[in-house]
């Protein structure tokens, strides 16, 4: 038995509602089950103008609400669906208990950046796909509890470094500041190895901290996860690009082993007529401008960068909700999102799509862009498109969109933002020749451990996979550095 925010008992996963204030006193109490506790969130129309934060987190009360509601499976297939393995039942009944301190430490016994996973993790598809609860209704807000647990543990200014085992006298490199790397340099420093990361831009923190956006993810979230690092005696080098200033071939020399986790930071376009004029931007370039660079800090900062007028993103994705967005807080008229396939189909997150909507962003689906127009100074004045059908599933299983003949159409637009999809960093695979790499360019690295074709040199995240997710990123770098410290003990390769 325990107690909700109102002080009434209830057991895990229902609540005793009295009901006989309303009905005859013979009438049997009725049970009726916890709703999922929602996510307080900020007014659509005020948010859509500000780079503040969308959603606000649980309070303690509903935190302790939401975690009664988990019924404590023997066999718990929510941890299945987590590819880091946080144990998923064990955080949550710590909260139910509201021992907050003993619940985040075990968190992030799995998962050091808990307060970034809580926010852009794809839960709904991984941890809570699996929950038993949303067999016949709403699975438990594992996610939310999550990024509760991390906001509290900040607020409350009691973070836990993690503990360093005595130093081994070997050397790791890890390339690359975003998940992957974050997440295995802490593992290789909590073995007790000596770590320095290379970050070819002035801030680390990857994707989390130049492209998903202030509204979704505070820079100060990701700075505060950072920093856990550095306290634990990892050095971060930045403005450091590895493959110009020192080779991964170099870099062996001084380091016993590397891990490399460049990510997917090459722009992807659509090679249509017009794409090179002036006010086309892709994703990366917007959002890294947005972000890293503070165009969305002006006046403070004068990063140059389209306002206002009409913006046009096209895709279906994290990347491209997350443009759509940014235009409308940078003063666009209007932010169209136009994807060619439906809705169903979208790779975006439902909470994402449902957020822009509600902040405004026009979705245009089974639209397919076909020509960039331009006015006599070489800026863009219109978008044309087309407009599709779903035909046949292709190989990935999505139904593949067709063009319906005849149906070309424009809208006119000053902004374009091309949002459809990412390829791999190339510089190292291009500076590192007998690096073994994929039909995509991205590098060939071993699932179970991360190893390369190359002695002493792991790969993981986007630069592996292609553009992924957080979650699946620190997966990788958590299982590389398992693979790199018993290579470092075992010189076996
Ligand atoms: C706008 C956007 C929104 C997204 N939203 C979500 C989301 O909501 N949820 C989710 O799970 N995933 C999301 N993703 C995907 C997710 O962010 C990535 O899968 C993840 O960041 C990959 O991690 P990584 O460590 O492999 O690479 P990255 O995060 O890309 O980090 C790679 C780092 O390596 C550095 N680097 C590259 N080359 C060199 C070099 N030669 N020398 C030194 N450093 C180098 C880069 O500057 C970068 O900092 C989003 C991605 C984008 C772009
Ligand atoms: S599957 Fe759902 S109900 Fe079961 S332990 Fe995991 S979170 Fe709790």
């Amino acid at each position: 038995m325990q107690d909700d925010s109102a002080g009434r008992k209830f057991e895990r996963g229902e609540i005793e509602v009295d009901s006989t204030e309303k009905k005859a006193p013979e009438t049997k109490p009725k049970k009726v089950k916890i709703p999922r506790q929602p996510m307080p969130e900020q007014d659509p129309k005020k948010r859509s103008r500000e780079f503040t934060e969308v959603a606000l987190g649980y309070s303690a009360d509903m935190a302790v609400l939401e975690a009664s509601r988990c019924i404590q499976c023997k066999k718990p297939l929510c941890v299945s669906g987590c590819p880091v393995g946080i144990d998923i039942p064990g955080f949550i009944r710590l909260i139910s208990e509201k021992d907050f301190r003993s619940a985040v430490r075990l968190l992030k016994q799995m998962n050091i950046l808990p307060a970034i996973c809580g926010r852009v993790c794809p839960q709904e598809t991984q941890c809570e796909a699996k929950c038993i609860l949303g067999k016949k209704g709403e699975p438990v807000a594992i996610g939310r509890l999550e990024r509760f647990l991390a906001d509290w543990e900040r607020e409350s200014d009691q973070v836990d470094v993690p503990k360093v085992a005595p130093p081994t006298g070997k050397k790791v490199a890890i390339v690359g500041s975003g998940p992957a790397g974050l997440t295995a340099a802490v593992d290789c420093a909590r073995m007790g190895h000596e770590v320095e990361v290379f970050e070819a831009l002035h801030k680390p923190g990857g994707v989390l901290i130049y492209g998903i956006p202030e509204f979704r993810l505070p820079n100060t979230i990701v700075e505060a996860e950072v920093n856990i690092l550095k306290k634990m005696g990892v050095k971060i080098h930045c403005n450091y690009v590895v493959g110009r200033i020192e080779t991964i071939d170099e870099m062996l020399e001084r380091f016993d082993a590397i891990f490399v986790g460049t990510g997917a930071g090459l722009p992807v376009f659509m090679h249509i007529p017009g794409e090179n004029l002036i006010g086309v931007y892709s994703a990366n370039e917007y959002l890294t401008r947005s972000n890293l660079m503070h165009a969305y800090d002006f006046p403070s900062y004068d990063t140059p960068l389209a306002r206002g007028g009409v913006v046009a993103t096209i895709g279906g994705g994290n990347v491209a909700m997350d443009s759509a967005r940014t235009a409308l807080r940078l003063g666009a008229e209007r932010s169209l999102l136009i994807y060619r396939r439906g809705r169903e189909e979208m790779p975006a997150r439902h909470e994402e799509i449902e957020h822009a909507e509600a902040e405004g962003v026009e979705l245009f689906l089974l639209t397919s862009p076909t020509r960039v127009l331009g006015n006599d100074k070489g800026r863009v004045k219109a978008l044309e498109c087309v407009k599709m059908e779903l035909g046949e599933p292709d190989a990935g299983g999505r139904r593949r969109p067709v063009v319906i003949e005849g149906s070309e159409h424009t809208y006119d637009v000053n902004t374009i933002v091309v949002a459809i999809g990412n390829g791999p960093n190339p510089l190292i695979p291009q500076t590192t020749p007998d690096i073994q790499i994929k039909r995509w360019g991205n590098i060939e690295a071993n699932e179970a451990t991360g190893k390369t074709n190359k002695r002493g040199v792991f790969a993981g995240g986007d630069i592996v996979l292609g553009a992924a997710t957080v979650i699946l990123a620190m997966g990788a770098g958590q299982t590389a550095a398992k693979a790199i410290d018993e290579y470092l003990k075992t010189g076996i390769w």
